[in-house]
């Protein structure tokens, strides 16, 4: 078992990494523009720069990297990722503090 911390910007860099290296899937003008609008951004961009490309190319206020616990469902700017790396299918928790506390009691934690 491995534990990662994960926030908004580490989430929003691994998007751009992953959007960059996806060959299939991001065809048409919409893919491409996002291709081309995170390709000019760091590395490690502000996350609002991420929104703003994904919404620029897509429309929408949909934003790919809001941290929802996935214990109480709310938004965090930090979270503990638990289990596999994320992918699909993969067997990953991602939990803010007060869920990890809540689970930790269930096992005799402090
Ligand atoms: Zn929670």
């Amino acid at each position: 078992m491995e534990a990662r911390l994960t926030t908004r910007r580490t989430r929003a860099a691994n998007y751009r990494a992953w959007v960059l290296a996806k060959s299939t899937g991001l065809s048409g003008d919409q893919g491409q523009r996002l291709r081309a609008l995170l390709s000019a951004l760091p590395e490690n961009p502000e996350p609002d720069a991420v929104s703003a490309a994904y919404q620029a190319a897509y429309g929408g206020s949909y934003d790919p990297h809001t941290l929802a616990c996935d214990g109480c469902g709310e938004p965090h700017d930090a979270l503990a990722e638990v289990g596999e790396e994320p992918c699909y299918e993969s067997r990953t928790a991602t939990l803010c503090a007060a869920c990890l506390r809540q689970a930790l009691a269930l096992v005799g934690g402090p």
